[in-house]
């Protein structure tokens, strides 16, 4: 039995809840609000028309205080607890042992929101989008679901071909029916699927290379998420940001590959054949790369060894750091009145130099783009000075593009190595040359406090 203490409206809105999941309740009040009044009448409450007295809460399993008057509630709570019993105050978050969160209703399919008593508001409003984003037939689509468990666990050995075999119905064309509220329709559908499965298909691995971006994760794109919530590991590196990971299926097996430079070549072939290895077992594999896999990315040695071993695949594009960082530091890369073309480089350092095409970076009129470009920063610039761009050309670092953590330190060729020295400078940056990067000045809109 469940004991509430209060006839008002806030104990009417608990006692709805309770009734509707299935609870005996007993309100304690000497009034009762009409509602109250009227699960009274038709006997599915328990009225005891009386002020509180402990007595009452002798056999309740949990009790919840909902009066507005705050001695009697402490008072109840005080009951609560010397019993051992769960005790809710309905707004007095240190008066509970436990929270009744927002619920989003769809039972058996159930969604709780709390925020922990910090804003009753915040979790309100959480509930109204969830309420319109999940459809009302999802607990019926439950228990069709539950209906053919034990079929499905018969007919599929694996677990990796259950899930995949759920998935495709809950995503597919038997849902839908659900949804249209052809039950009898999907039922027979789902009993077909069951019967027609190619079990050999859902077996069968696959590797998703995708592109996470340069570290906000408001910038992947639906098919990275949607892919990312799917997969059975994943192998990700240094660039990719534990919000981003947050992301990725929980049950799926995570396995850092984050790249020390000096063991470069190695480490790559071993995260090649760790692809074609997992992928053979029939996993779906997510390989999450920082930015775009295609862009200094070595995707395209990545899925190499899969496309030899006839392993499907497929290929999800990111932000790359250039366009995140350009768009966040408010530097167009290319624009009418200073830029035309805009290049991509890598300034990692070969035997000791920065090898690049000196020539046709120091063109006017188009912009620069360096990945890698820290080590080298100095040389970069005295290079290009030398090759015929002006000393005064601007030029900018952004540091940690697109995160909280974002800085851009902005200066020209003769000037920005030594600016950079200056500051203690995280990883990774970009460095972005042209005349387009003193417009950051006016049009940096990006400024995170942390
Ligand atoms: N595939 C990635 C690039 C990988 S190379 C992409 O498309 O963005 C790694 C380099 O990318 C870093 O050294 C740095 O120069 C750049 N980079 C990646 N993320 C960045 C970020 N958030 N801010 C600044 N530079 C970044």
């Amino acid at each position: 039995m469940v004991l509430v203490v209060g006839g008002g409206d806030v104990a009417a809105r608990k006692v709805s809840l309770l009734l509707r999941a299935g609870a005996r309740v007993r309100v304690v009040s000497p009034e009762l609000s009409v509602s109250l009044q009227g699960y009274c009448d038709n006997g599915r409450v328990e009225h005891i028309s009386a002020n509180y007295d402990d007595s009452h809460a002798t056999d309740a399993a949990l009790i919840i205080a909902a009066t507005d008057d705050m001695t009697v509630n402490r008072q109840v709570y005080e009951a609560a607890k010397q019993r051992g019993v769960p005790v809710n105050v309905a707004d007095a978050p240190e008066l509970c042992t436990f929270i009744l969160p927002s619920i989003i209703d769809r039972s058996p399919v159930v969604v709780a929101v709390s925020t922990g008593g910090a804003s009753p508001t915040l979790g309100r409003l959480l509930r109204a989008r969830l309420e319109t984003m999940i459809p009302h037939s999802y607990g019926r689509l439950a228990d069709l679901a539950r209906r053919f468990r034990e079929p499905v666990k018969k007919r599929f050995k694996s677990m990796s071909q259950r899930r995949h075999f759920w998935e495709t119905v809950v995503e597919g064309p038997v849902a839908e029916m659900v949804y249209a509220n052809r039950d009898e329709q999907a039922e027979l559908a789902l009993q077909q699927a069951i019967d027609q499965a190619d079990s050999e298909q859902l077996a069968k691995g696959e590797v998703y290379l995708v592109g996470a971006g340069p570290g906000d994760p408001d910038l992947l794109s639906f098919r990275a998420l949607r892919l990312m919530q799917v997969v059975d590991v994943v192998l990700y590196d240094r660039l990719v940001s534990p919000q981003i990971l947050d992301l990725v299926r929980r049950e799926a097996e995570q396995i850092y590959v984050g790249k020390k430079r000096s063991y470069h070549s190695v480490r790559q072939e071993e995260i090649n054949r760790l692809l074609v290895d997992l992928a053979k077992q029939g996993k779906r594999v997510l390989r999450l790369k920082g930015g775009d896999p295609f862009i200094f990315g070595r995707g395209g040695e990545e899925i190499s060894g899969l496309a030899d071993e006839g392993i499907p695949f497929q290929v999800v594009p990111g932000v790359t750091a250039a366009a995140g960082c350009a768009s966040y530091a408010g530097i167009p890369l290319t624009h009418r009145d200073y830029a035309q073309s805009v290049m991509f480089v890598t300034g990692q350092l070969k035997d000791g130099s920065v090898d690049l095409q000196w020539q046709a970076l120091a063109q006017p009129r188009q912009t620069v783009v360096v990945y890698m470009g820290l080590a080298g920063l100095e040389i970069i610039c005295n290079k290009l000075i030398e090759h015929g761009v002006s000393p005064d050309m601007p030029a900018a670092l952004v540091q940690q593009g697109t995160t909280v953590s974002q800085r851009v330190f902005s200066g020209n060729l003769s000037n920005l190595s030594q600016l950079v020295s200056e500051h203690e400078v995280h990883a990774p940056t970009l460095l972005i040359i042209g005349e387009v990067v003193q417009l950051h000045e006016r049009f940096g809109w990006y400024q995170p406090t942390g």
